[in-house]
């Protein structure tokens, strides 16, 4: 508690008495805990990629660069952490921006299907490397009102992820089943699946079931973090389902009509 004392003096100048106000700030606190943790994270995450930076390149200079593999090889770790560095920069910027308060969604009319065949081509390389096919299912239009740029950004992790956490030879789906007033979009993978007990937390920032193989993908641990911001402010009700060793499944059902019943949520587009 934070405890403010004020004193009543009356006219003839003698104390009467004493207001005290307390203020309840556990849930303060718990903020300012979790921006610190936040901020902790953030330092360490940023500090891993620049640490090896640094040795690589004043192992090159002290010598290494005389060897051809070394440098090759030294040189390949270089372009490799400067990637990473560059995602988890990309990342926290773009959650910082849709956790603003000046955070709104561009509404426009969207087909997700299109956008599923865009991710589908970014990500077909990496699926190919690893020989898992990419398959899409479609009933009805999937068309709805939402923030183009953004879904393209939610699917873009969640594909990702999916081909990330899948060994090689699996499958990842995609299904897009239109419904009366939604359209429920599925990601569907044959992977490595996730535990009960691991399911709750994979949303927060930083949370990894496996830091290492997160780490040697590429991950930066904010992806499902921006997915959960983005299906919120879609107002998309989401789930996952997931068995240890078979697979995992995210499901969201999306509005076809954006509710926003006082406009103050999105930019409506001007009709
Ligand atoms: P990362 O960059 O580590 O993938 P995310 O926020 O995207 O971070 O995901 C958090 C964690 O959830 C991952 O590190 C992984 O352990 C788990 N995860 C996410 N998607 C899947 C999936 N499709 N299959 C299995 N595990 C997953």
């Amino acid at each position: 508690f934070d405890v403010n004392a004020a004193p009543i003096i009356g006219n003839d100048q003698q104390l009467k008495g004493v207001v005290l106000v307390f203020h309840d700030i556990t849930e303060l606190k718990k903020l300012e805990k979790t921006r610190r943790d936040f901020v902790a994270n953030v330092s360490h995450e940023l500090k891993t990629p620049v640490t090896s930076l640094k040795g690589f390149t004043e192992t090159l200079l002290a010598g290494a660069m005389d060897d051809e593999e070394l440098r090759k090889k030294f040189l390949t770790i270089i372009a490799n952490e400067s990637e990473r560095l560059e995602s988890l920069i990309y990342d926290l910027l773009e959650l910082s921006k849709i956790e603003g308060e000046q955070f709104r969604l561009q509404l426009a009319e969207t087909e997700l299907e299109v956008i599923v065949d865009e991710v589908f081509m970014m990500l077909q390389k990496k699926a190919s490397k690893k020989s898992i096919s990419l398959r899409k299912k479609v009933s009805g239009t999937g068309r709805i009102e939402g923030d183009t740029h953004r879904l393209k950004q939610l699917l873009i992790n969640l594909i990702n992820n999916a081909i990330m956490y899948t060994p090689d030879g699996g499958e990842v789906t995609v299904r897009i089943k239109e419904q009366a007033e939604t359209v429920v979009l599925e990601i569907q993978d044959t992977g490595i699946g996730i535990s009960k007990k691991e399911l709750p937390r994979i949303f927060e920032r930083f949370y990894r079931v496996d830091r290492a193989r997160s780490r040697n993908s590429g991950g930066t641990g904010l992806g499902l973090a921006i997915v959960k911001h983005i299906a919120e402010a879609q107002k998309a009700r989401m789930t996952v389902d997931s068995e240890v060793g078979k697979g995992t499944t995210f499901r969201l059902a999306f509005y076809k009509e954006f509710p926003a019943s006082n406009g103050e949520e999105a930019n409506k587009p001007v009709s």
